[in-house]
C-alpha cells in the first residue's frame, strides 16, 4: 500500500494542470492515465486563444501553429477576419498533455501511464484507490487524502462511468492530414470554421493548421442521435466533402484519425465532490456547449481545484463546497447563454437563417468576434442575437422570390 496526498485519474488538460500545481506546491501526487502514451487518443483539435500560454505558463513548444485570421463560411457566404499579428493558436494536444505530465518530475509527483482506475473505497478519512495495468492485468493500491476524477466526459470515478441524464451531446471526428506546400499555405494562417447544411448540418466543420504541412480537418455534430436538421448519418460523407471542396487535391495523406463524443450536462448539474473525492474538467462539464472549446476551461478548472485541494490538505477547509461555488460562479451565466445559443443555432433547419447568422457576425470586428466565440461575453451575445433577428425580419419583408444573400466563392 503506497501513500500519497492526491491521486488524479486522467492526464488530460484538467488532470495534468491540477497535478502540476499540487506537485509544485510540494504535495505527493500520483497522476494516472489509462493510455500508454500521449500519442494515443490525440482527439482534440486544440484551437485556443493566445492568452492560454501566459495564463497557464505554457511554453511555445506546445503550440502547433499560430493564426492571424479567423474565417467562417456558411453554405452561401464566407468572411475572413484578419490581423497583422497572431490572434489565436492551435495547441498540439499531445505535446500539451506530455508537457503537463513531465512538469511533475523534479517534484514529488509521479505519472503512471497505461494504468486504469478500477475502484475506490473510504477508510478512516482516506480513499483507497485500486488501479489496473492494461498490458499485464497487474493491480496496485494507493491510499490518498484526496481523489480527483479528471477522466473527462467518461466521469469514471465520481460519476461511476454513467452518462448524464440531461445533456448536450456532441461528436467530433477529425483527420490529421499531410498536404503539399501550396495547400498548406492556403490554410496555414487561419482558424477556419464551416457552418450550415452544406458543411455539417446540426454542427460545424473546421480546418486548423498544424506545423510542417499538416492540417486538422474535422466535422462535429450536436445531438448526434437526433435528425433535427436533415442529414446524412455518415460523418465521413461531410469530411470527404470538406476535403474535396477546400483541400482540392487527391495528393494528401491521412496521418491520424480520431474522434470522441462529449456529453455536457445541462446547467452543469454534475456532482462536483463527495467528501474527499472531487471531479474536474469535462467530468463537471467545463467544455463550452456552444463551441465545444474545452482545453482552456479544463486547465482553469484544474488550477482552481488545486487551490482548494491545497486548502483542504493544509486543514483550512473540510469541504469542497467553495470549489463548486467558484466554478459555478465563473462559468454559470456564460455557459447558460451558450446552452441557449446551441439549441438555437444547431437546431436551425432553415439554412438561409444560418447564412443570416454569418451576415450578422460580419458586422463584428475581430475583437468583438473573439469576445463572442472565446470569451462568451453576454453583451456581445445579446448584440449578435438582436443583429441576427433584425436581419431575419428584414429578409421576410425583402423576400419576394429573390434571396437577400449574395453567394460568395470560398477561397
Ligand atoms: C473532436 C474534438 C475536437 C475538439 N477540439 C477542441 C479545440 O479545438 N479546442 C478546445 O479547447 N477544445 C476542443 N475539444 C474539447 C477538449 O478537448 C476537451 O474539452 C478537453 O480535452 C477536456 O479536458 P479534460 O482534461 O477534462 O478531459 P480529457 O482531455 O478527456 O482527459 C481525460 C483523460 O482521462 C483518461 N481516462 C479516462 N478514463 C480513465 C480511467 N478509468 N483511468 C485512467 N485514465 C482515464 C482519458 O484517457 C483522458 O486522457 C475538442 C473535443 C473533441 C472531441
Amino acid at each position: 500500500m503506497k501513500q500519497v496526498d492526491a491521486v488524479i485519474i486522467g492526464a488530460g488538460p484538467a488532470g495534468g494542470e491540477c497535478a502540476r500545481a499540487l506537485a509544485k506546491a510540494g504535495y505527493r501526487v500520483l497522476l494516472v492515465e489509462k493510455e500508454k502514451d500521449f500519442a494515443a487518443k490525440d482527439f482534440s483539435s486544440g484551437g485556443s486563444t493566445l492568452e492560454v500560454l501566459d495564463d497557464f505558463d505554457l511554453p511555445h513548444s506546445v503550440v502547433g501553429a499560430y493564426c492571424n485570421q479567423i474565417k467562417i463560411a456558411s453554405s452561401q457566404d464566407a468572411h475572413c477576419w484578419q490581423a497583422d499579428k497572431p490572434v489565436a493558436l492551435v495547441l498540439d494536444f499531445q505535446k500539451l498533455r506530455r508537457f503537463l505530465a513531465d512538469d511533475l518530475s523534479g517534484h514529488k509527483g509521479k505519472v503512471l501511464l497505461g494504468w486504469s482506475f478500477e475502484a475506490y473505497e473510504q477508510q478512516g478519512g482516506k480513499a483507497l484507490v485500486r488501479l489496473k495495468e492494461a498490458a499485464t492485468g497487474n493491480t496496485l493500491s494507493y491510499e490518498t487524502q484526496v481523489l480527483i476524477d479528471a477522466t473527462g466526459t467518461e466521469r469514471k470515478v465520481l460519476g461511476g462511468g454513467k452518462s448524464p441524464a440531461a445533456a448536450i451531446v456532441g461528436t467530433g471526428v477529425e483527420f490529421l492530414i499531410e498536404v503539399p506546400d501550396d495547400v498548406y499555405k492556403r490554410h496555414a494562417d487561419a482558424l477556419s470554421f464551416f457552418i450550415g447544411q452544406k458543411w455539417m448540418p446540426q454542427g460545424y466543420a473546421w480546418i486548423f493548421p498544424m506545423a510542417a504541412n499538416r492540417l486538422k480537418v474535422g466535422v462535429g455534430r450536436n445531438f448526434p442521435h437526433e435528425q433535427v436538421v436533415p442529414h446524412e448519418a455518415s460523418f465521413r460523407f461531410y469530411l470527404d466533402h470538406l476535403i474535396a471542396s477546400c483541400i482540392q487535391t487527391p495528393d494528401f495523406k491521412i496521418l491520424d484519425q480520431h474522434g470522441k463524443t462529449i456529453a455536457y450536462t445541462l446547467h452543469q448539474r454534475d456532482r462536483y465532490f463527495e467528501g474527499n473525492v472531487l471531479a474536474i474538467g469535462d467530468a463537471v462539464s467545463t467544455v463550452n456547449p456552444l463551441t465545444f472549446e474545452g482545453i482552456r476551461h479544463a486547465l482553469r478548472c484544474g488550477r482552481v481545484a488545486a487551490k482548494h485541494i491545497t486548502s483542504y490538505l493544509e486543514g483550512k477547509t473540510r469541504s469542497f463546497r467553495r470549489y463548486q461555488f467558484e466554478m459555478r460562479r465563473s462559468s454559470g451565466l456564460h455557459w447558460l447563454i451558450s446552452e441557449a445559443l446551441t439549441n438555437k443555432i444547431y437546431r436551425e433547419a432553415d439554412d438561409e437563417k444560418v447564412d443570416l447568422m454569418l451576415s450578422a457576425l460580419k458586422t463584428f470586428s475581430l475583437s468583438e468576434l473573439k469576445a463572442l466565440v472565446f470569451d462568451y461575453r453576454v453583451g456581445t451575445a445579446i448584440r449578435f442575437v438582436l443583429n441576427y433577428q433584425t436581419r431575419v425580419i428584414k429578409n421576410v419583408f425583402r423576400f419576394s422570390g429573390k434571396k437577400g444573400i449574395k453567394p460568395m466563392e470560398l477561397k
